[in-house]
């Protein structure tokens, strides 16, 4: 369902419809700090002054021409810029997923991928802070894994990000569960096909264990993203069965999903990072957030049943009948 939800929603028509609704806007402001850097960084304050630190993904993805490639590492270098004038960088790192960077461009886009992602760690590394690569659908992780390789070589601190829906991901646990290596392991938000991942969730819940099993008995860092309090449960124990100390590990959470439990965690000692999005490219990110939970998915097609039957009896568009709908199953989809 999820994969074939990811289908229909990227192709063009239904992105224009969905993009359009009003509706989608207010669930959007749920996962995202906002437009511009100037939002973005206000959120990153508060989130710190709270005792949270802060992954910032400036959204953009799938970048088809070289200019907005190029426009997309300038982005990340002036935010990292203002987060080290801010004095934010002890507890903001960045997040940058290659495809911005245009790394499915034709015939050099691995290289025109590496050439920005290295100005953006020397920009993390002139600010203080560190960066994460994202990991995006099946096709592109060789290529990743060989664009963080280069970066190590002088940016040893650059993070990778590991799925465990791909089958292939328990072997890389392995390869990269090395002294200093810092890797977040994830589930996966792509649609995939059997032949590379496995299509049942309790299979990638079981290989989500298991990799967590490889990086924590490992010599690297883990960065354990998950919703999933069972999985965050079983990461505390394992944490404490290979006397991880606070500083060798952290949990992290998307920005807007399960903020309680995050703050709770915190408290209770855990170091927790919030992966905090910004930007006007909200579309891709955002139909990953709906696929990838029913509830979420449903709230969007009730409104849009809603509307469609205020709109059928009043004949006046977007009625107040719709927005009373949307405000009774906005508190649903927020209760995570
Ligand atoms: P699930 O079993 O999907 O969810 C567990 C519970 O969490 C659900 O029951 C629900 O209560 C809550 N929940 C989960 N998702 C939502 C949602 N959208 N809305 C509301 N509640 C929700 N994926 C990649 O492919 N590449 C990446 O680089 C990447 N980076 C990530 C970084 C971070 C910090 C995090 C937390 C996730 C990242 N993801 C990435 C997404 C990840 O792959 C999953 O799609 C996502 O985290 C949902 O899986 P889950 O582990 O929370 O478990």
């Amino acid at each position: 369902m999820p994969n074939l939800l990811l289908a229909v929603a990227n192709t063009r028509p239904v992105r224009a419809s969905i993009s359009a609704l009003p509706i989608s806007r207010r669930l959007v402001d749920r996962f995202i700090a906002g437009e511009d850097q100037a939002a973005a960084i206000a959120v990153t304050r508060g989130l710190i002054a709270e005792g949270l630190t802060v992954t910032l993904d400036v959204l953009g993805e799938g970048v088809t021409d070289p200019a907005g490639a190029a426009a997309n590492a300038t982005a990340y270098q002036k935010l990292l810029a203002a987060l080290a004038e801010t004095g934010l960088t002890a507890g903001a790192e960045v997040s940058v997923k290659l495809s911005a960077l245009g790394q499915a461009l034709p015939g050099d886009g691995q290289a025109i991928a590496l050439e920005h992602a290295a100005r953006i760690a020397a920009a993390a590394a002139s600010a203080g802070t560190t960066m994460t690569l994202d990991m995006e659908d099946h096709t592109t992780v060789d290529s990743t894994l060989g664009v963080l390789r280069e970066l190590r070589t002088e940016y040893p601190w650059v993070g990778a990000v590991l799925q465990s829906a791909l089958r292939r991901t328990e072997g890389d646990c392995r390869d990269l569960a090395t002294a200093g290596s810092r890797v977040r392991l994830v589930k996966g938000a792509y649609a995939e096909p059997a032949s590379v991942a496995y299509p049942r969730k309790p299979d990638v819940d079981a290989a989500y264990r298991r990799c967590l099993e490889v990086l924590m008995a490992g010599d690297g860092y883990p960065m354990i993203a998950t919703h999933d309090l069972a999985l965050v449960g079983a990461a505390r124990q394992l944490a404490a069965r290979h006397g991880r100390s606070r500083e060798s590990w952290e949990l992290q959470m998307l920005h807007g999903i399960r903020t309680d439990e995050l703050r709770a965690l915190a408290a209770d000692g855990v170091a927790v990072r919030v992966y905090l999005p910004f930007g006007t490219d909200w579309y891709g990110y955002y139909v990953r957030r709906l696929a990838e939970r029913p509830a979420n998915l449903l709230f969007l097609l009730r409104h849009l049943r809603a509307g469609k039957t205020s709109e059928g009896k009043s004949g006046a568009g977007k009625s107040g009948t719709s927005k009373t709908s949307a405000s009774k199953t906005s508190a649903d989809a927020s209760a995570n």
